[in-house]
Formats: structure tokens, sequence, C-alpha cells
């Protein structure tokens, strides 16, 4: 599509084909999963083709640019707004930027004008079959350099091998690393087991589990450390389980447990048990040991029914509780729902749609990604949730919604909220 092109577009039009592309990218369901040697292949091959520094294959949602995979940079996400991918999703084609210091769209750029010190930049859209481009594969380097037709073929070669080995992963059963369930599968089984509950009324649990800190266990110990340690996890956890629970990776360091006929109190009684198993984990790597410990949180299907996806969207709220509240512990949705003014009715849809938090007289407007929505609850998702108040104005354009909202558990990035 051509400058001009987008310039036709109706902002009807184009908030659509956003909305479009989010969908497409919710469907693939691979934001925040794990690492995989295949991309990470992709990575390295971009740096040494192009002799570049920095090799990139990102998703991008509706408030940042996430890395499937990166060599080169230390970070594994950035805003969307200050991404230069951006602009290869707007204009659904390829940007090559040859010297960025005479691009107007960069030269002021903090990456360019700073420590980092790009200078060129290519990237090509990662399209879906259907035509949506759900993020880049991209070649940045800090030398000027020209990208003729020969490397932008190569690109477009590398960005459709990320592509097809993005629709590979949709049909694996379990993750390579952990042996535990994908996620895919995991809610493939997850929806027999809810929809086996509903028929015939017995109880049914879920826990979604974060390890703590375990960023800095990478950057003390190293990836591969990191990686040892994540199997143990998995291990142990699969060993305090019962052969009838549904266990699965979702996430680089997040794992979730489906228990059939199991109600609340023997949820929260399991996941303490998996929490006392984590603490008293020891993991050796050479000489060294390393420890850790993880944060829980527990829903439960109440008799009204509630789908997967709703027992999952609760139980990750609690789960964010237990962050805020210090981490290594166990919280349950019904004691969230508990202790807001207002009790939510739960039932949750999940989506990924764009979304403006306003504060301060609407001064202030910081964008998010809206991964869950209910009538009165919404689960969000921002770069960064320290400098947020506790309440706020929150603006949903594709559903309309305009509401008053309050904050009942957050992490770092992930806010769990209760409309007004
Ligand atoms: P918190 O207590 O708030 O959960 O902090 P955290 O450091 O655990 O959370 P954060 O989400 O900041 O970091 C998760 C890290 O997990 C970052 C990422 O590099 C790492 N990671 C993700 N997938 C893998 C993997 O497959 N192997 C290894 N070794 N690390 C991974
Ligand atoms: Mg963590
Ligand atoms: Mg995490």
């Amino acid at each position: 599509m051509t400058a001009t092109r987008i310039l036709e577009q109706s902002p009807a039009m184009t908030m659509q084909r956003e909305a479009d592309r989010l969908a497409a990218l919710q469907e693939l369901d691979m934001l925040d999963s794990p690492r995989d040697d295949g991309f990470d292949r992709i990575v390295r091959l971009i740096q040494q083709i192009f002799d570049v520094e920095i090799g990139i294959v990102s998703l991008i949602d509706a408030h940042r640019q996430w890395y499937k995979a990166c060599s080169g940079l230390s970070f594994g996400e950035i805003e969307r707004d200050a991404s230069f991918c951006r602009y290869v999703v707007a204009a659904e084609e390829a940007i090559i930027v040859p010297d960025a210091t005479l691009d107007p769209r960069f030269a002021d750029h903090p990456a360019v004008t700073g420590e980092l010190h790009v200078r060129f930049y290519a990237g090509m859209p990662l399209t879906t079959k259907a035509g949506h481009v759900i993020g880049t594969v991209c070649a940045i380097g800090k030398r000027p350099r020209s990208f003729g037709t020969r490397e932008i073929g190569i690109l477009q070669e590398l960005s459709g091998a990320a592509m097809d080995r993005i629709e590979l992963l949709q049909t694996a059963s379990t993750d390579s690393l952990t042996e535990a369930l994908t996620r895919r599968a995991f809610k493939t089984e997850a929806d027999q087991m809810v929809t086996l509950a509903q028929r015939h009324a017995h109880a049914l649990s879920c826990i979604v589990l974060d390890i703590d800190h375990f960023k800095s266990i990478n950057d003390t110990y190293g990836h591969a450390a990191g990686d040892i340690v994540l199997k143990a996890v998995s291990a142990t956890c699969k060993a305090t389980l019962r052969a009838t629970d549904l266990f699965g990776r979702f996430g680089g360091e997040e794992f979730v447990v489906v228990l059939p006929y199991v109600d609340m109190d023997g949820a929260m009684a399991t996941a303490e048990r998996l929490r006392k198993a984590l603490e008293g984990l020891t993991v050796d790597i050479g000489d060294q040991t390393i420890s850790v410990t993880a944060s829980f949180g527990v829903a439960s299907r109440s008799l009204t029914g509630k789908d997967i996806e709703t027992l999952l969207a609760q139980a990750d709220a609690a789960m964010y509780r237990a962050k805020q509240d210090g981490r290594n512990q166990c919280r349950s949705w019904s004691a969230l729902q508990k202790e807001a003014a207002k009790a939510t009715k739960g039932e949750r849809k999940r989506v990924l749609r764009t979304g403006f938090i306003l504060f301060d007289d609407r001064k202030n407007l910081v964008n998010c990604s809206v991964k869950s929505l209910g009538a009165d609850s919404a689960g969000l998702v921002v770069s960064n949730a320290d400098g947020l108040p506790a309440e706020f104005l929150l603006q949903i354009p594709a559903d309309g919604i305009e509401t008053t909202c309050r904050v009942i558990a957050h992490d770092g990035h992930n806010l769990e909220v209760v409309f007004q």
C-alpha cells in the first residue's frame, strides 16, 4: 500500500483495519509466548546475512511492540509509539531507511541520537495468509548502508519463514523445554473439562502461577540457567499435581493448571502446596544453587458456569494481586471480588482491543491493550503501570466504552479494573 492510499483511507476504515489486525493477532495467541529456537535462528541469520547488529521478529499489539525473538538488544518489548516498526504496520509494506539521520521520521529518535546509535533500518511486514500485518521482521544496524532488491528479497523470505513457524507452532501440543501443554493444546483440553463440569454440575478450578523476579535469574546466571530453572519448576509442579490435572505453559515463566472436581478451598490448598514445593526447590547450576518462588492466582467455576477464558482472566487478576501484595503468595479471585466495593459479575470475553487511559482531567493519556472485557470489569496491559492513579477514565473505542475505572490488582504491566 502506498503513502497516498493511506491518506485516502478514512479514519473509520483505518480503525476497522486495526481492529481486524488485532483480532488476527489474538487468534494466533502468540503474544508473550515462550522463547523458541526457530525464531532465535531467524534473528541470528538476519545479523549474519546483512552484517547488522540487531535482528528482530516482533508482534505489535495495541500499545507495544513485543519481541518474539531478538538478537543484539537486551530488552524484550517497547512502546508502540516509540517503535520504528509501527510505520511498517501502518504502510503494510517494507520500509527501508539507509541512513536514519537523513530521515525526518527517525532523525530525532532517541535510538538514533542516543547510545544505541541506530543508522540503518529495514523492516518487513509479518503478514498472515489473510493479509493482516501482525508484526515485523527487521534488521537494524549502527552504520548507514544500502539495501537492494536482493536483500529485500532475502528479508521477505525470512519474514515468510517466521510466519510459517508461527503457523507450525499452532499445531504443537507440548512445549519442547518444559513438556507442559502449549497454550492452544491446554485451552482445547480445558474447554472440554469445563463443558463436562458444566454438564454434570461438578466443581472445577484454575490456578495461574508466575515465577517471581525471573528476569533477575536470567540476568544473574544466564539464559541457559534460566531454562534449567523453568524445567525444574515444571517438573516440581507436575510431581505435586495429580495425573488428572491439566498443566500448561502460557508464557515465558507463567504456568496454568486446571483442577477438575476441585472447589475453591481445594484449589487454594493445592496452590499453597505448589507454592511451598517451589519455595523449597533448589536448582543446581554447576557449583551454584538457585532458589525460586512464584505468585499464584486461583479461580473456581461457580454454579452459574464460566468458560475457561473467564476463569483464566480471574485467576490472572488474583495472581497480579499476589504480585502486588509482595509475591510468593496465593490469592483467590473470590477474595479479590469481596474486597472490591462493587462485586463484578465476572463473566469475561478474551479480546485484544485498543484502549486509552485518561487521568488528571483528561490531560494525561496512556495507551493500553485491553485483553479481557466483561460487563463491569476489564483486564488491561500497559507498558508501565507505576505512574497510574488508582482511578481513571477508560476508553475502548471499538466497543464504544467510556467509563470510570478502579484498579483492584496490578503488577508491573497488567491492570485489573472494575467499572464504577
Ligand atoms: P515478576 O516477579 O513481576 O513476575 O518479575 P519477572 O522478572 O518474573 O517478570 P518479567 O515479565 O519482567 O520477566 C520475565 C522474564 O522471563 C523475561 C524473559 O527474558 C524471561 N523468559 C521468557 N521466556 C524464557 C525462556 O524460555 N527461557 C528463559 N531462560 N527466560 C525466559
Ligand atoms: Mg515473573
Ligand atoms: Mg510473567
